[in-house]
């Protein structure tokens, strides 16, 4: 169960509009990020993959007091267009856009990555959790004539190597380089792209990882600052990327774990 914490309220985000995606369940990251915006004013459309989430994401999203849901399925070009059509239709521009959305099978996460990765899974992980982001970028910055903010969410098993992370790791390396052109391409319209590299958290998605809860304990014990990572500080960091807080900040990638992506070697034992 995600923490809750005290939402920083403010302005930072009043009169802006944008899309989340990804929200599953009250433990994702995305819904941590929703919750941060919303406190600082913001408007927020929610897409979710498909009607088996409604029922979980609805209460979610009437909790902070917004209703506008879309079903979107990222693999899906006919429901990608339904969308942001509707999107489009409804506010006719946004200033922001959260894409918070991974995927690989079971079988590609455990064990080992040469001998685990196949095609067709090799294929899925790139299309859902890498591809689905260039396309978001497009079709976000369509709708941001006047300049916006993009992120995406990355980890740490992109730069280094991290048991059972395997092809999501090489997914999260194609990810961060997208993330880098995409600033590049859309810089000039005024369009900021980044990533935030979060620690381990207890979500869906990190249990479907092989060890994922050693995972998190390592992330804590190894790291800067001895705790995990927190929701209100990846909530913090997404405000800042897509406030005028971040202004002039563009094609990064913000490494929000406690301090531990800059560990070489954990704390050595008394001699
Ligand atoms: P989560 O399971 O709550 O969120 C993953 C989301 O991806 C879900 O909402 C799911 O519906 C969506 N999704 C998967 N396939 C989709 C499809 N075909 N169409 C539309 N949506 C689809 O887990 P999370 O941990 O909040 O993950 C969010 C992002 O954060 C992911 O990119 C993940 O890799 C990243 N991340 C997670 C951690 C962690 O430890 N949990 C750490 C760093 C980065």
């Amino acid at each position: 169960m995600a923490e809750d914490w005290n939402l920083p309220t403010g302005d930072l985000m009043k009169g802006k509009r944008g899309i989340v995606m990804g929200v599953a369940n009250q433990n994702s990251i995305a819904w941590g990020i929703s919750k941060q915006l919303a406190a600082q004013g913001a408007e927020i459309a929610f897409t979710y993959q498909g009607e088996a989430l409604e029922r979980r994401v609805r209460p979610l999203v009437e909790s902070i007091g917004m209703d506008l849901m879309i079903p979107a399925d990222v693999t899906d070009d006919a429901s990608m267009d339904a969308a942001f059509a509707e999107i489009k239709a409804k506010w006719g521009k946004i200033d922001f856009l959260v894409h918070s959305i991974a995927f690989a099978g079971k079988d590609e996460l455990q064990g080992s990555m040469v001998a685990n990765t196949t095609r067709e899974g090799f294929r899925r992980a790139m299309d859902i959790s890498v591809y689905s982001f260039i396309d978001c970028a497009r079709r976000g910055a369509e709708l941001m004539p006047d300049g916006g903010s993009i992120m995406c969410m990355t980890y740490l098993g992109a730069e280094r190597t991290v048991p059972s992370y395997n092809v999501m790791g090489v997914a999260k390396a194609a990810l961060e380089a997208s993330t880098r052109y995409a600033a590049r391409d859309l810089g000039p319209q005024g369009i900021r792209v980044n990533a935030i590299s979060a620690g381990a958290m207890r979500t869906l998605s990190l249990a479907g990882i092989r060890g994922g809860k050693s995972l998190m304990g390592t992330g804590r014990d190894w790291s800067l600052l001895k705790e995990d990572t927190s929701m209100e500080g990846v909530a913090g960091c997404a405000l800042y990327l897509l406030s005028p807080l971040g202004r002039s900040i563009a094609g990064e990638v913000i490494h929000v774990d406690a301090g531990f992506h800059v560990v070489g070697v954990p704390d050595l034992p008394e001699e």
